[in-house]
């Protein structure tokens, strides 16, 4: 059977990966928090991408910039005045929605019911609609699709207007002391508002990158499609400073090189595409999307923009500092090139997004004869990489397999487990995704070696307990 979201979300919370926040107070709206094999997953996911960026290019460096920023940061930026998300509110409910996200959801249902070239149509039209700014007629889109309110249920909607997400909270102790600040909706700025303190202390040359994982902030309307969307994420950004002119050939070679980046950490190429924008952001010259195949439907988990200088110029004219880079090289002409604003090419990936992008794809169903239920993810991402199991307690057995296990627990996340049957133990194994279960029998008190149980095939070879390390140690190759 397909995959379904809720499989998706049921597996996810039943085997401590994902939980609704705050779950006892019956939860709170797009927010989640990651359990205890969802917050080992995710970190190696953000651990195998911040190695891609920093660790395997000479010249890019990591910062952690605060959550906080000044408020001119957001003036700079465009999220203060450019109101990017369109929203229509219906009538009788009062309740408002995003515009877009109706339309997504109604293309959503046409994908369900096995129509994904209405899907498609549906998508591709809302985005030449939004491109255009032709907001009148999104409206009038969202009538003949027949959207109704989910809570009235009626098709009573207003007109359609630009809103923008960001949250706002007070700093300052007294009332009339305090300032209003935001909670940043991406975690760019914070790397464009240090470019220059990067730059000097760490004598970089242009090109160069400087990326950044953290929080992000974004008041989204409606809550749906689980992890996909919600209210605090995390980013991993990378803003690549070049010359000016040179854009179209860093944008083309990361745009290639994050793609290469998805398939190498396991997602299959044919569940993978780029989408370029009908739409351009009011701060791209160009952009594009990869897009995953969720079970409903192909979105984005990573954007690449090419910014151009608007960032940094914006920056400028608001601290009226300068943003300049002095290059020291000769240009074509013989002279020398000199001062300038760099251009930059951005790479965005929700941490979350991946995620669910990366739960989705391992998530495996087998029927028939070996019926059973597996995460197939990368070994270099699953949350634990061996098990260690006694196939009795007693015996000495139980002690061997402890010492094996604390052996190999430094190097990766190891596990002991003796409760129940063996096979009732390689079965919790598969459904956290576990490569390898290493188990201890009474061979292995005589001659020191183990069985080692493969996840996906089941296979199960004997091995000396000295070439365990060399054998679970995996990496993804990029
Ligand atoms: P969308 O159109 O889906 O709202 P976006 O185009 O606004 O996304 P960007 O601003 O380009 O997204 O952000 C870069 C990345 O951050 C996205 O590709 C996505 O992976 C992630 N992201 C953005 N908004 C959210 C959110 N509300 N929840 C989880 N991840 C998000």
């Amino acid at each position: 059977p397909a995959t379904t979201l809720q499989d998706i979300i049921s597996h996810a919370k039943e085997y401590g990966f994902v939980f609704p926040s705050s779950e006892i107070y019956d939860g709170l709206q797009a927010v989640y928090d990651y359990g205890q094999n969802g917050v080992e997953l995710k970190n190696n996911l953000k651990q195998v991408w911040w190695k891609a960026m920093t660790q395997l290019h000479d010249n890019i460096v990591g910062i952690d910039a605060a959550i906080f920023m000044h408020p001119l940061t957001w003036k700079a930026s465009g999220h203060v005045d450019g109101f990017n998300d369109p929203m229509i509110d219906n009538k009788d409910s009062k309740k408002r929605y995003r515009a877009d996200q109706l339309l997504e959801g109604k293309a959503e249902e046409y994908e369900a019911a096995g129509e994904p070239e209405k899907a498609a149509a549906l998508l591709a039209k809302m985005g030449a609609l939004l491109g255009a700014e032709k907001l009148d007629e999104v409206r009038e889109l969202i009538i003949e699709e027949k959207i109704v309110c989910p809570i009235s249920k009626t098709l009573n909607w207003t007109e359609v207007r630009q809103f923008n997400l960001m949250f706002s909270t007070q700093v300052g102790s007294v009332a009339e002391d305090s300032s209003n600040i935001y909670l940043r909706p991406e975690t760019a700025q914070g790397i464009f508002v240090n470019f220059l303190n990067v730059q000097k202390s760490g004598r970089m040359k242009v090109p160069f990158g400087i990326a950044q994982i953290g929080k992000a902030f974004r008041n989204e309307i409606v809550a749906r499609q689980f992890i996909f969307r919600m209210r605090e994420f995390e980013q991993m950004e990378m803003q690549f400073f070049i010359k000016p002119g040179t854009e179209m050939e860093w944008y083309n070679t990361w745009k290639d090189t994050r793609l290469k980046f998805h398939k190498a950490i396991g997602l299959p190429a044919d569940k993978l595409k780029y989408h370029d924008h009908d739409k351009l952001a009011h701060y791209a010259n160009a952009a594009v999307d990869i897009e995953y195949q969720f079970p409903f439907g192909f979105r984005e988990i990573e954007g690449i923009h090419s910014r151009t200088d608007f960032d940094l110029k914006n920056h400028q004219e608001l601290s009226k500092k300068k943003q300049q880079y002095f290059d020291p090289e000769l240009g074509e002409d013989g002279k020398a090139i000199g001062n300038y604003i760099p251009y930059v090419v951005e790479t965005s990936v929700g941490a979350d997004r991946l995620f669910l992008a990366t739960f989705c794809n391992a998530f495996t169903q087998e029927t028939g004869e070996k019926e059973r239920t597996y995460l197939k993810l990368h070994p270099a991402l699953a949350p634990i990489k061996a098990a260690v199991l006694p196939l009795v307690k007693k015996d000495g057995l139980a002690e061997k397999a402890q010492e094996i296990a604390n052996s190999l627990k430094s190097s990766f996340r190891t596990i002991y487990d003796d409760g129940g049957a063996i096979g009732k133990r390689y079965t919790r194994q598969d459904l956290i995704g576990t490569p390898y279960c290493i188990a201890v029998d009474y061979q292995t008190m005589e001659d020191n070696t183990v069985t080692i149980r493969h996840r996906d095939s089941m296979e199960q070879e004997r091995i000396a307990i000295s070439a365990l390390k060399e054998k679970i140690g995996y990496e993804v190759a990029m």
